[in-house]
């Protein structure tokens, strides 16, 4: 009797556990080929000037261009 109380506790337990990872897993990240939140900064070594990429296809996108030659990416400022 004792036992199976026991038994039907752990289960219920087990079931919540259960049902509360299928609830609370993060979202998947978006296939490739669609746009993601990234936080990239570059600068233009000629010029000096600066961007932000706030957006892109992918985690690694190639740094942009500006007068003709391939922007130097910033360290990230951890704010
Ligand atoms: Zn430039």
């Amino acid at each position: 009797m004792a036992f199976g109380l026991f038994f039907g506790y752990v289960l219920w337990k087990s079931g919540i556990a259960m049902l509360r990872s299928m609830t609370s897993l993060p979202p998947e990240p978006p296939p490739s080929g669609e746009l993601r939140k990234v936080s990239r900064r570059y600068r233009c070594d000629v010029c000096g000037v600066e961007l932000k990429m706030t957006m892109a296809p992918d985690d690694e996108p190639p740094p942009p261009r500006h007068c003709l030659e391939e922007m130097v990416e910033v360290a990230p400022l951890y704010d």
